[in-house]
Order: structure tokens, then sequence, then C-alpha cells
């Protein structure tokens, strides 16, 4: 057997072996593990849910456990603890923070809402912004929510401007990006030139891409939506082909999970901060309890507020 072979094996026997620790704890700890669909497969194995930010934020709501290990970066985690204040909420690795999240500051909400209009704090923000927001919003209600909130026609969105533009496109409303050029370095990667490429190639595809595309990307594609509605539109679409503009995980989640269905990426784009929760470290947090998340009850209360009035939605 070559070196090569036998360090593979060892390595599939390491990874089984720390997948079979992590249920024990789990069970031990009463704990829950959510996952991000932009995490490894590996990662995602252990989970007991997988899914976008809201379908994360609302199963975290509702956990009966003690301990929740929060797969995803920091402002999911925080979020997670903020709906959940009993509960101890852990992350795999405290690096594993948001770009994009930092780009807005409670200061810029303040700002933005002496006009009279509301803010729609997009999920993908820190509590201290979200304790400052109206309403929060996913990916997935983006459109609905600004419908819903705006005065006069108008309200803020941030910190994603192709976010705020497809909100707008979609509800007809004026939803006004803070800051002006927010943006996801992930999903900025995806090019008007991949879908045309993509097109060439696999004429037969069907082209899905997230919101957080540029609205040259969007316009392009097929279908726009979070990565749940992505899951979901292929697996009930007759199409047996699809191209994907997202993070890489989710495409091989659903090449792992969507029987009869082949899924490409339309160019291989990689989250840095999501792949930080390595299945090692997820063993780690649990076995240790480390990496707790606090978010300080004054602030938790009102960023919980702006989180209730979007589930409420
Ligand atoms: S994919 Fe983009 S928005 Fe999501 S965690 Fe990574 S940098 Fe942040």
């Amino acid at each position: 057997m070559s070196s090569e072979i036998s360090g593979r094996l060892n390595d599939k026997k390491k990874i089984e072996e720390l997948k079979k620790k992590i249920e024990r704890l789990k069970e031990e700890k009463n704990a829950v593990i959510l996952a991000h669909n932009y995490q490894s497969l590996d990662v995602q194995s252990v989970a007991d849910f997988k899914g976008d930010s809201l379908e994360l934020a609302v199963a975290a709501s509702k956990t009966e456990a003690n301990i929740i290990v929060f797969c995803g970066v920091d402002f999911m985690a925080e979020t997670a603890a903020v709906v959940n204040p009993d509960k101890k909420v852990l992350i795999p690795c405290k690096e594993a923070r948001c770009p994009m999240a930092s780009q807005l500051t409670p200061e810029m909400v303040r700002d933005a809402k002496n006009s009279g209009h509301p803010f729609v704090a997009y999920v993908n923000t820190l509590a201290s912004v979200k304790a400052e927001a109206d309403v929060c919003c996913t990916s997935a209600n983006a459109p609905k929510i600004a419908k819903k909130f705006a005065t006069k026609g108008k309200c803020f969105l941030g910190p994603d401007a192709n976010l705020a533009a497809f909100a707008s496109r979609v509800s007809g409303v004026n939803v006004e990006p803070v800051p002006s050029h927010g943006y996801c370095y992930v999903h900025k990667m995806f090019q008007v030139e991949d879908v045309e490429r993509a097109r060439k190639t696999y004429p037969e595809a069907e082209v899905m891409v997230h919101p957080e595309c540029d609205v040259e990307v969007q316009l392009k594609a097929d279908f726009v939506g979070s990565t749940s509605q992505m899951y979901r539109h292929a697996a009930e679409s007759d199409s047996e082909l699809f191209v994907v503009g997202t993070e890489v995980g989710l495409v091989e989640r659903m090449n792992a999970e969507i029987e009869g269905k082949t899924f490409v990426p339309l160019r291989k784009a990689v989250c840095i901060e999501m792949k930080l929760n390595t299945l090692e470290r997820v063993y780690l947090a649990l076995k240790e309890e480390k990496n707790v998340v606090r978010v300080e009850e004054s602030l938790a209360e009102r960023a919980r507020k702006a989180i209730e009035v979007m589930f409420g939605v």
C-alpha cells in the first residue's frame, strides 16, 4: 500500500473516531449541533440541524438542549445566544468572524434612522447593530420585510448592498443600502462571465445564485434565493443539472443529499471564516465547553426585539 493511500485511510479513521466522540459528548451533555449550509460536509455530518441563518435562528430558539454548538460565524452564534439566553452557546472557532458583518456599525444605523425611515438589519450583523434596528431580515425574507416595514415607500437595509437591491427589485419599495457598498467577498467572486460560460458548457442546466451576488449576476440567473430556498427549489424542480452561485458548502450538501441531481459550482467560492470550524474544533469546544458566546443582557434584549419582530412576520 502506498504511503499516500495509508495516509488517507488514517485520516478517514481519525475523522470517524472524532464523529463518534462528538456523538457521545452530545448525549452526555444534552447538547445540540447547528450547522450552517456553508460548513464542510464533515461538520454537517455531526449536525442535528442544518440550514440557513433564518432556519438556524428558529432552531436555536426552539431547542430544549442545555448546550448549543453553533457551527457558523460570530453573528450567527450571537443570534442563537440572543434568542435563547438560558442556554450555553459555543462556537467551535472564536476567529470565525464574518467580514461583512463588521461593515455596518450601530452609529451608521442611528444616523440613517434620523431621516425617519425604518432600518432593516440583515441577520448578518452583530447584536450591537441589531439592537439599533427596527427589524431583522435574512436573504430568504428581505423583500417581504422591506415591503411590510417601509414608510412612505422607503426603508434602509444593511450591510449587504446587493441584498438591498434584490429586496428593492422584488418588493417595489425603495430599499436604500447602508453602507452604500457593503458586500460579501465570497459572493462578489461571481461574475457575469461565469454565468455566460456556464450557459455554454451546461446549456440544459438551471443557474441559481444568492442575492448577495452582484445585481448583474442576479439578472442573468434563472433563480435567486437564500441557501435554503435554492435547496428546496432544486429538490422540487424538474431539472437534473444546476449551476450554483454561492459558497461551495451548499453545493457539496446538495450533491450529497439530493438524489438523481447534479450540482456544479458557478465558481469555487470558499468562505475562509466559515471553514475555520473543523470537526476537531467542534469536538474540543464541546468537550471543554469553551468559546462561550455571551451577549450582555440589556443589549440582547434590544437585539431580541428586532429578531422577534421578524419572526412575527
Ligand atoms: S459567506 Fe459572506 S456573509 Fe457569509 S460568513 Fe462568509 S463572508 Fe460573511
